[in-house]
């Protein structure tokens, strides 16, 4: 049986390669320095540097399922909460003695480098529509997928207290974008940043049948197509708003989150 990945590896260093060579050899020699942190869902159809142009140095990646972000704080306390009170499994303990961490969190780790060490000035929040994470939140989880279903407690209060629908499915895939770009704002630096103009955060809904991104206005209150947009998408915050004031609840007051937390 002919092994395709291998003819793939081999066409990447015979014909890709070459044309690019000189960009990776100064990628390696200055060492990389993309401006932008792209928080995408790990779906196989969403494919970031088609829709941005980017190319190699440009974005620094992080996908996962539904293109969550956890808590900054990732005790044991913070993720019961965000998993309505059930009990986790935990982890080793923290260096302070009484608390314990509930998981390695890769996706908070890059977000702590991409800012760091990075030091990037746009974080984008990607996520899409048939997004197969959202629909598990109306679903059940598999008990042999205990990571799936905690993972999955990330995306809860975008959930809506409706009969799943496409719409539904629309609406909660968007909700949960501006979710994550809020929890992203408990992240002190990157929130620093945010306040001081250095980060530019934005929401973005990738409609895969429209072969279009809508881009989270949060002047408006909603998505709106890239191809009619004035902007690249905005964080959750207005500018001088009130740190209390999160704007989550206010894009459509008659779709409650089903938790009100
Ligand atoms: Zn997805």
């Amino acid at each position: 049986m002919p092994d395709e990945l291998l003819s793939r590896l081999r066409r990447f260093n015979t014909d890709y390669f070459p044309q690019y060579q000189s960009q990776f050899k100064d990628l390696v020699e200055q060492g990389q320095h993309p401006t932008t942190l792209f928080i995408g869902c790990s779906d196989s159809r969403l494919v970031p540097h088609l829709l941005t142009g980017a190319g190699p140095g440009e974005l620094f990646l992080v996908r996962n399922v539904g293109a969550f972000v956890p808590p900054y704080d990732g005790m044991l306390a913070g993720a019961r909460a965000l998993d309505g009170g059930a009990p986790l499994r935990e982890g080793p303990r923290a260096p302070e003695g009484n608390r314990h961490w509930v998981g390695l969190h890769g996706t908070a780790a890059a977000i702590e480098y991409a800012v760091l060490a990075l030091n990037v000035q746009h974080i984008i929040v990607c996520g899409h529509s048939h997004c197969g994470g959202v629909r598990a939140l109306y679903g059940e989880v598999p008990d042999e997928a205990p990571n799936l279903k905690a993972w999955l407690a990330l995306g809860r209060e975008a959930a809506l207290p409706v009969q799943v629908s496409e719409e539904a499915l629309r609406r909660t895939e968007e909700r949960s974008v501006v979710l994550q770009l809020e929890r992203l704002m408990d992240y002190p630096m990157v929130r620093a940043r945010v306040e001081r103009g250095q980060i530019s955060l934005h929401g973005w809904h990738y409609v895969i049948e429209a072969g279009e991104v809508h881009v989270f206005d949060v002047n408006l209150g909603h998505f709106v197509p890239a191809s009619s947009a004035e902007h690249s998408g905005t964080g959750p915050y207005r500018e001088h708003a009130e740190e209390d004031s999160p704007l989550f609840n206010e894009i459509d007051a008659a779709w409650a989150p089903r938790s009100g937390s």
